[in-house]
């Protein structure tokens, strides 16, 4: 695992608590957890809270996670969410070693110890449809009613539950229901299907099932079977554990594991659901799930996010039995501070305008040397090309500066980055008003950015050589959604809640020539812009095409506060 040197001082959670005490008082030896992702999609930063949580807790302990996937509804389920779900944990920087299991493994298990409830007299086949069945369920406030077919004989419904294994009923016809309680104020414990039919292929067991577990079922036993000591699930699932228990109880398995359920992560300016960032792929809202935008872990990673950053983020917003919301802005000062850190500095100019140093010698081209990390000496030196030449940012000149602008303007001097010092002498505009080039002259005494008799000058801007720079594609990403809470509200769908200009392309971005033979997935900070990284798809050759990660301060909610 790919760790930072410092090491990390986890806050004691009430799940690390209940652990430390179970080890301490004997009742486990060791801690086995387990992550069980549904193979219905890409993981989000929703997930990668129970994997940093249940890996973590291994680690910490001596302990193993398992790597388990909830295969059991092969209609959704596909082998590229399988293999983009090993790629993503693994990125993360965690191991399961050999302990890579699947729920349809236990299919068979999963069955005998169905037929073993129907002959306890606890599990029946049932005939009323689903819509009877959500009828039957009664409410909060209404008792079930219980099914015609709950007293059936034991010999019945081995006889039924065997032709529903051989296909012999149409899906929906019949399910296996556990026998509990049709009374229960608990819906989940009146009397919950545990057996459906569907005549759809799986992944990995073809088509030798046409009847799959359910969720619950399932989990709680493939939990069992491998030994797991503590199940952590999210809140939602709190209402379940009743059912979780009865099924072992039930069952006398040997090994009972404890479900412990923590607050779901919920993040602002985003929608989480998997369900929900489908929909934004099939109907071309992004370009795909991973694109640059979207919370998944694929799309982070294109983004330019790190494995640290995102385990950062994990440890910081903790973990509580109370649902909350956590700001965006956690998550981006995450990936700011690790990068501020470990991403080599570089210059590049997103939109140029022509300095033309009148007094430099033509043809004559120097190198500079420029820092890759102003405060850590260690990351070493690159070479800039200086010439008479130059493109610096538009923004950077102003005709009519006011006096608080500290950069270039007629008659004012600026410092170039690792260059001279420079004087605005005149410029040209074209027909339009745009400014086509700006000529300055430079102080030849002032190599490095440092004037010679310590004249103050303040504004510091970037450059690059124009002969010398490498042109490139830059795609500005920003927040897919403009509001806090995309769901908020009912009536209206979290897609009208798009930021239209959640990517801006731009296509004559000029950087520094060094950049040309960077890695694509390397990050870098681009000074005074933000931190970018080569994206691992588009850049070719030579060719490197950059994508945004975040601005190097928190600009949203300065924009915010003057829009409102
Ligand atoms: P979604 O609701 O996004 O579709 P899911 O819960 O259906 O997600 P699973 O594949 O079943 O997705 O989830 C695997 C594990 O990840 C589960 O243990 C689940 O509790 C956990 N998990 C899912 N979303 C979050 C979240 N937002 N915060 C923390 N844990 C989560
Ligand atoms: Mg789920």
């Amino acid at each position: 695992m790919d760790t930072t040197d410092k090491p990390v001082v986890k806050p004691v959670d009430f799940i690390r608590q209940i652990i430390a005490e179970d080890l301490k008082s004997g009742k486990h030896r060791t801690t086995i957890t387990r992550f069980p992702p549904e193979p219905n999609g890409f993981l989000h930063i929703g997930h990668a809270k129970s994997i940093c949580l249940n890996f973590g807790i291994a680690l910490e302990n001596g302990g193993v996670c398992h790597m388990r996937f909830d295969d059991t509804n092969p209609s959704k389920e596909e082998v590229a969410y399988v293999e983009s779900i090993i790629r993503d944990v693994r990125w993360l920087g965690f191991d399961w070693g050999d302990k890579l299991f699947y729920a349809s493994d236990y299919f068979p298990a999963l069955y005998d110890y169905a037929v073993e409830l129907i002959k306890l007299g606890k599990a029946y086949v049932c005939q009323l449809s689903t819509e009877e069945i959500r009828q039957y369920r009664g409410t909060l406030t209404e008792p079930g009613k219980e099914s015609p077919y709950r007293n059936r004989s034991v010999e019945e419904n081995l006889d039924l539950f065997a032709r529903m294994r051989n296909g012999e009923f149409d899906e929906g016809s019949h399910v296996l229901r556990a026998k509990i309680d049709m009374a229960s104020p608990n819906l989940n414990m009146r009397d919950p299907v545990i057996f459906r039919i569907l005549k759809v292929p799986h992944h990995r067991t073809g088509d030798t099932w046409c009847i799959y577990p359910m969720y619950d079922y399932t989990h709680c036993l493939s939990d069992a079977i491998e030994g797991i000591t503590h199940s952590l699930c999210t809140l939602e699932f709190e209402d379940h554990r009743p059912l979780y228990d009865w099924v072992l109880d039930t069952l006398r398995t040997p090994c009972h594991p404890q479900q412990i359920e923590f607050a779901r992560l919920n993040l602002t300016f985003t929608v989480m659901s998997k369900r929900k960032l489908l929909q934004l792929v099939k109907e071309g809202y992004v370009d795909g799930w991973d694109d640059p935008r979207m919370l998944t872990i694929s799309g982070l990673r294109r983004r330019g996010y790190t494995p640290a950053s995102i385990r950062s983020f994990c440890d910081v917003i903790g973990l509580g039995k109370k649902e909350s919301w956590i700001d965006m802005t956690v998550l981006e000062n995450a990936v700011r501070d690790d990068l501020n850190v470990n991403a080599p500095r570089a210059m590049c100019v997103l939109d140029p305008v022509k300095v033309i140093i009148d007094n430099y010698p033509e043809g004559q081209v120097e190198e500079m040397e420029a820092m890759n990390h102003p405060q850590n000496p260690e990351m070493g030196s690159r070479m800039l090309p200086f010439s008479r030449e130059l493109f610096i940012e538009r923004s950077d000149f102003m005709e009519n500066p006011p006096s608080k602008f500290h950069r270039l303007g007629p008659g004012r001097e600026v410092r170039l980055r690792y260059g001279y010092l420079v004087t605005c002498t005149s410029f040209v505009k074209d027909e339009d008003g745009i400014i086509q080039e700006i000529h300055c002259t430079y102080d030849p005494a002032s190599r490095g950015g440092s004037a010679p008799d310590g004249r103050k000058v303040k504004g510091t801007i970037h450059w690059v050589s124009a002969t010398h720079a490498l042109p490139c594609r830059v795609r500005l990403y920003d927040r897919l959604f403009l509001v806090e809470n995309p769901e908020a509200d009912r009536e209206t769908s979290f897609k009208q809640h798009l930021n239209p200009h959640s990517r801006v392309v731009i296509e004559g971005a000029m950087a520094e020539p060094a950049l040309v033979g960077i890695a694509p997935g390397a990050q870098v900070q681009f000074e005074r812009q933000g931190f970018f990284c080569a994206d691992s798809v588009d850049s070719r050759p030579g060719q490197p095409v950059f994508n945004r990660i975040v601005t190097l301060r928190d600009t949203w909610a300065k924009e915010q506060q003057k829009d409102t």
